[in-house]
């Protein structure tokens, strides 16, 4: 069932438990997260990034394949369609290609041009019932190289980004995109729960769900974090699950270059990172 973000996030928090934003890639991709989370009965957010979007030929070809998919393989649980990191035009195109939730990333421009800008977003969200979520202060990654201990966001501004009318807010408490470096400091509770204490109701995105230790996910969860975003982790388990079947010389035996047998491995192992984060996250039977 297509659905903004909204009330699975509002039921997350009530529930203290988070929903995965699993980001997808392809047909694989999307069918391999639809289908764990209607087998695990479990509400889903399907994040797709600029690039990724870009790649499966636009926005309007993944509402497209979702919308399809959905019909198709008889997907009841909730499921939203997310752009991940949008830019502010990016944003009003993929709301108007039919994406039920959008993230607006205005964390590089100044605390004022963010407010005004997140503003216009919800205005042109709002009235077609999709859900948004803005992001306070830049979230650490691989650019930033050098540091351990990720981006933090200033509370009192995370409170004023709250108070726009947003759905959900992504906020640097230490996490960092992609693989976490030797000397990661570790998530920032101090932060977080000030951040929760001013944002009060707000469900709160963590970033960067790649490679957190399940204790401090946890430790997030109850403190207020209602969505988690996995990208790096699925990518990784599907590569590997790739190699091993061309290392096995498995494409050469029978039909093995058929397509559908090569990626089926690493279908697998997408279904199976996304089980084990639904389970962790505690998303299970929650749909
Ligand atoms: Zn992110």
């Amino acid at each position: 069932m297509l659905v903004s973000s909204k009330k699975m996030l509002q039921d997350a928090l009530q529930g203290q438990y988070a929903v995965g934003q699993f980001n997808i890639n392809n047909l694989e991709w999307t069918k391999a997260i639809l289908q764990t989370a209607q087998e695990n009965s479990s509400p889903v957010i399907l994040g797709v990034s600029e690039g990724a979007g870009k790649y499966m030929g636009g926005y309007r070809s993944v509402v497209g394949m979702v919308k399809g998919m959905i019909e198709d393989m008889s997907i009841i649980v909730p499921v939203s369609i997310h752009l991940d990191h949008g830019s502010y035009e990016g944003a009003l195109k993929a709301m108007d290609s039919g994406f039920t939730s959008v993230m607006f990333d205005g964390s590089h421009y100044t605390i004022e041009e963010n407010i005004q800008k997140t503003k216009e977003i919800i205005a042109a969200a709002k009235e077609r019932g999709i859900s948004v979520e803005a992001e306070v202060g830049a979230i650490g990654g691989e650019e930033d190289g050098v540091t351990g201990s990720g981006e933090i966001a200033d509370p009192k501004e995370c409170k004023m980004i709250a108070d726009l009318g947003i759905d959900m807010l992504a906020a640097g408490i230490g996490n960092i995109h992609g693989k976490y470096p030797e000397n990661w400091a570790g998530l920032n509770f101090e932060v977080l729960g000030q951040i929760k204490d001013l944002t009060g109701e707000m469900p709160l995105v963590l970033h960067g769900g790649t490679g957190i230790p399940t204790e401090m996910v946890k430790q997030a969860i109850g403190l207020g974090v209602s969505k988690i975003n996995v990208n790096t982790e699925c990518q990784i388990a599907f590569t590997e699950a790739t190699r091993k079947y061309f290392d096995a010389g498995k494409d050469l035996q029978g039909k093995g270059y058929d397509p559908r047998k090569v990626l089926a491995p690493g279908f697998e192992a997408i279904k199976q990172t996304v089980k084990e984060k639904m389970m962790i996250f505690g998303s299970i039977d929650k749909a």
